[in-house]
C-alpha cells in the first residue's frame, strides 16, 4: 500500500470565516491593542507579497515582540482553529504569505535584534525579524562573512530567508541558506518553545529538525531565534564580464571554468533581452548585441584571486568571448554587480506585470534550458527574458505583459507549467531557491510524487495538528 493513501490535511475550522471578538481581545491581551491591526488601511498592505497576481485579506495582523507572546498567540490559534501565517518582509516570489484562508498574518519584525556576534565561535545569534543586510554589515565591522546574499538582502528578513531557504550569487562557491543554519528557536503551532541545534558545528544527535524547518515556508513553526555560521571575511573580491554570441557558448564558459578546478564565487548570466533592459536601466555600457553576458568573480587571499580570475578571463576568451573585461577596482566591481542585481527592476519597466520564475536544472543543461524556456514562450506568444545563477544552474524565466492583452495572464501559467515540466525532464526542480508557497503548489506533486507529498502531509501533522500554520501551502 502506498504512503499517499495515509493522510490529507483538513483546514483549521476557522478557514475563511472572520475572526471572532473574543480572539481579537485575547489577541489584544496578548501583545497590546496596538500591535492588533484589523482596519481594512491597515491590513491591506499585508494581503499581498512580492508576487504578482496574489492577494487575500487577513482578518487581522499580529505583531509580537517576544518569544513569549508568539507562543502565546499559536496556542490560541490552535485551540479555536485560527489560520496563522507567519511574515518577515513580505518579499518573497512564491506567494508564501498570502493568508489564503485569512485569519492572523503573523508579522515577526518587531523582534530585530543582533543578540551576538562572536568571532571566537565563528557565529552570531539573532531575532528573526533582523535584516540580512544588517547581520551581514554588523559581521563585516568585525571582519566576518555572513555568505547567504539574496538581492532582497536589504529587507528581507533571516528568518524569511531561513523559512524559504534563500539562495543568492555566491551559492556555488558558497552554498544557501540552509548551509549556515546551526540552530533555532522555535515555537510549535500548538505552543511549545524548541530549541534544535545549537552553538555547535558538529551536533547529529537525534533527526535533523534544523535542517527539516529550514525551506519549511512557515508551515511547520515559528522561528523566534537563529544561530547562524560566519566565516572570515575574504581579503578581496575582483569581478569580470564576458560577453558571448550566444548562451551556448556561456553555457560552455561556465564547463571549462569548473573544469579548470576553479570555483568562483561569482557565476551569473543574463541573456539578450535582460542585457538590453538593464543598460536601459542602468546605463553601464553593456554589449547590447551580445548573446549573453557571463559575470565570473571570485574572493579569497590577493593571489588566489588574481590567479582564478586571470583563469576565468583566458577561458571565456578560449571558448570565443566576443569581449572580455575586469573591473579594475571596488567601484567597478560594484558597478558589474549592479548590472545582475537590478536585472528584475529593470525588467519590471517592459510592461506593467514581470512574474519572476524560478527553476534549476544541472549545471551542464543550462544552454539547452534557456532554449527550451525560448521555445516554450515562443509556443505561447508570451514574453520572455532569462538571467540566473549559471554556476549552480538556476534560472529566472521573466515573463512579462500587460494584462489588458486578451488571455496573456493564462498564456503565461501555461507557459511556465510546461518550464516545470521542461526543467524537470532535464533532472532539474520547480523551485531552486524562492520556494513554493502557494504559486508553485500546484506543480509540487510533480517533483515530488504522491509518496513523498503523503509523507510531508504526516510531518505537517506532527508538527501543526490543527492545520493552522500556513494552511493550503507545503504539507497540505
Ligand atoms: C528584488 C528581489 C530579489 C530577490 N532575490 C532573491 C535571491 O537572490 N535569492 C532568493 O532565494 N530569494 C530572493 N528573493 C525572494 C525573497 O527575498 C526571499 O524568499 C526571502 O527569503 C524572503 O524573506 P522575507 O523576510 O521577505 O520573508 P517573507 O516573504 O515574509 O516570508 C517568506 C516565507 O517565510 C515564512 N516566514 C517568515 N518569517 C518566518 C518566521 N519567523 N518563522 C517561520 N516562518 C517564517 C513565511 O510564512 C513565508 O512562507 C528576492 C525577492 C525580491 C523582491
Amino acid at each position: 500500500m502506498g504512503l499517499q493513501t495515509q493522510t490529507a490535511l483538513a483546514l483549521p475550522r476557522g478557514a475563511g470565516r472572520p475572526i471572532d471578538a473574543d480572539s481579537l481581545d485575547a489577541l489584544r491581551r496578548i501583545v497590546g491593542a496596538e500591535h492588533v491591526l484589523t482596519t481594512d488601511g491597515d491590513v491591506e498592505p499585508y494581503s499581498r507579497d512580492a508576487t504578482p497576481l496574489f492577494s487575500a485579506r487577513p482578518g487581522a495582523v499580529v505583531l509580537p515582540a517576544s518569544t513569549g507572546e508568539v507562543s502565546a498567540i499559536l496556542r490560541l490559534a490552535t485551540e479555536r482553529g485560527i489560520p496563522v501565517t507567519p511574515r518577515g518582509a513580505g518579499s518573497n516570489l512564491a506567494a508564501a504569505t498570502i493568508p489564503e484562508h485569512g485569519g492572523v498574518v503573523l508579522v515577526l519584525t518587531r523582534m530585530s535584534a543582533i543578540r551576538e556576534i562572536s568571532p571566537d565561535e565563528l557565529l552570531a545569534v539573532v531575532e528573526p525579524g533582523v535584516t540580512t543586510a544588517e547581520l551581514a554589515d554588523s559581521c563585516a565591522a568585525q571582519g566576518l562573512l555572513y555568505a547567504p546574499d539574496p538581492g532582497s538582502r536589504t529587507v528581507s528578513t533571516v528568518a524569511g530567508n531561513v523559512a524559504m531557504c534563500a539562495g543568492g550569487l555566491r551559492g556555488l562557491k558558497y552554498g544557501v541558506t540552509r548551509n549556515y543554519v546551526l540552530g533555532l528557536e522555535v515555537v510549535l503551532a500548538t505552543g511549545e518553545v524548541i530549541r534544535t541545534g545549537g552553538r555547535l558545528w558538529k551536533d547529529v544527535a537525534g533527526y535533523d529538525l534544523t535542517r527539516l524547518l529550514t525551506g519549511s515556508e512557515g508551515t511547520l513553526a515559528v522561528i523566534t531565534e537563529v544561530t547562524v555560521a560566519l566565516l572570515p571575511m575574504p581579503a578581496v573580491a575582483r569581478t569580470g564580464v564576458a560577453y558571448f554570441d550566444t548562451l551556448a557558448d556561456a553555457g560552455r564558459a561556465v564547463a571549462a571554468v569548473i573544469h579548470d578546478g576553479i570555483v568562483p564565487a561569482t557565476l551569473e548570466f543574463l541573456d539578450n533581452r535582460c542585457i538590453n533592459a538593464v543598460e536601459d536601466f542602468a546605463k553601464i555600457g553593456l554589449d547590447r548585441q551580445a548573446g549573453a553576458l557571463l559575470l565570473f568573480g571570485d574572493d579569497g587571499t590577493a593571489e588566489a584571486v588574481e590567479r582564478s580570475i586571470t583563469l576565468m578571463a583566458a577561458t571565456c576568451e578560449r571558448i570565443g568571448a566576443r569581449g572580455v573585461t575586469m573591473a579594475r577596482d571596488v567601484a567597478e566591481s560594484e558597478a558589474l554587480l549592479y548590472a545582475r542585481r537590478c536585472s528584475l527592476p529593470a525588467l519590471a519597466r517592459l510592461a506593467p506585470v514581470t512574474l519572476l520564475e524560478d527553476a534549476t536544472v544541472p549545471r551542464p543543461r543550462l544552454a539547452e534550458m534557456v532554449d527550451r524556456i525560448d521555445a516554450i514562450c515562443a509556443r505561447h506568444d508570451v514574453v520572455v527574458a532569462t538571467f540566473g545563477h549559471a554556476g549552480d544552474g538556476n534560472l529566472h524565466p521573466t515573463i512579462v505583459f500587460d494584462p489588458a492583452d486578451g488571455d496573456v495572464r493564462h498564456r503565461a501559467e501555461a507557459a511556465f507549467s510546461d518550464v516545470f515540466d521542461a526543467a524537470i525532464e532535464l533532472g532539474g526542480t520547480i523551485t531552486g531557491e524562492h520556494g513554493v508557497g502557494a504559486a508553485k503548489r500546484p506543480y509540487l506533486q510533480r517533483r515530488l510524487g504522491a509518496d513523498q507529498m503523503a509523507l510531508l502531509r504526516r510531518l505537517k501533522l506532527a508538527f501543526d495538528p490543527a492545520g493552522i500554520l500556513n494552511p493550503g501551502k507545503l504539507g497540505s
